[in-house]
């Protein structure tokens, strides 16, 4: 089924996106939100904006974000809580990054009756991340793009989040795609791995 026909069917989809920083998940995601008018929630941007606004949390989590270490579980399911009672057609990009926050998101999925129907693993190779990140740096400027930060954060993934990749393999919910190559590439191997 083409990604047009799920959006005629008005099929729900509730997607998870993983795979380390710099693997392309944000870029992908907005693209398949505006095609299908899906929403695109995105912990990193959440967060980035709470610290442009300068709110109490946007304080809070700078101290973390800034160093490239992970904003505490209890922050960022408070702040992204209130929006999974009306998750239809949703894409979550970098939320679960823990296995605290993916057994949570099971949880409060379970309490409305429904469940995630795809979790994409964006398969990279480290070498091509941090060559991309430090691009990224130059056009976005993003302070957790520092050489530092990026060692960091690949570390903090290491540790954290790769946990979460194998504790949704456990239960045979992750699809792989290659997140090599050029974005038009993805974009046709994630169309086939979500229709
Ligand atoms: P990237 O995937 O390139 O690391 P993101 O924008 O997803 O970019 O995340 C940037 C930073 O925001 C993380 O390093 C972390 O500090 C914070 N962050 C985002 N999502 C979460 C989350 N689910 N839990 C904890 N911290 C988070």
């Amino acid at each position: 089924m083409t990604l047009a026909r799920i959006a005629l069917k008005g099929l729900a989809l509730r997607i998870v996106f993983l795979g380390p920083p710099g693997a392309g998940k944000g870029t992908q995601a907005a693209m398949l939100t505006d095609e299908l008018g899906y929403q695109h929630l995105s912990t990193g941007d959440m967060i980035r904006d709470e610290m442009a606004r300068g709110t109490e949390l946007g304080q809070f989590a700078k101290t973390f974000y800034d160093k490239g270490n992970l904003v505490p579980d209890e922050t960022v399911i408070d702040m992204i809580k209130f929006r999974l009672a009306d998750i239809e057609d949703v894409i979550l990009d970098g939320f679960p990054r823990t296995v605290v926050q993916a057994a949570t998101l099971d949880d409060e999925l379970s309490k409305i009756g429904v469940s995630l129907d795809r979790v994409i693993f964006f398969r990279v190779d480290v070498e091509e991340l941090v060559e991309r990140l430090e691009k990224r740096r130059e056009i976005e400027g993003r302070v957790d793009d520092e050489p530092e930060a990026i060692r960091r954060r690949m570390d903090v993934y290491n540790r954290e989040t790769a946990p979460v990749v194998d504790y949704y393999r456990d239960n045979d919910r992750v699809t792989e795609i290659d997140a090599l190559g050029t974005i038009e590439g993805v974009r046709e191997r994630l169309t086939e791995a979500i229709a």
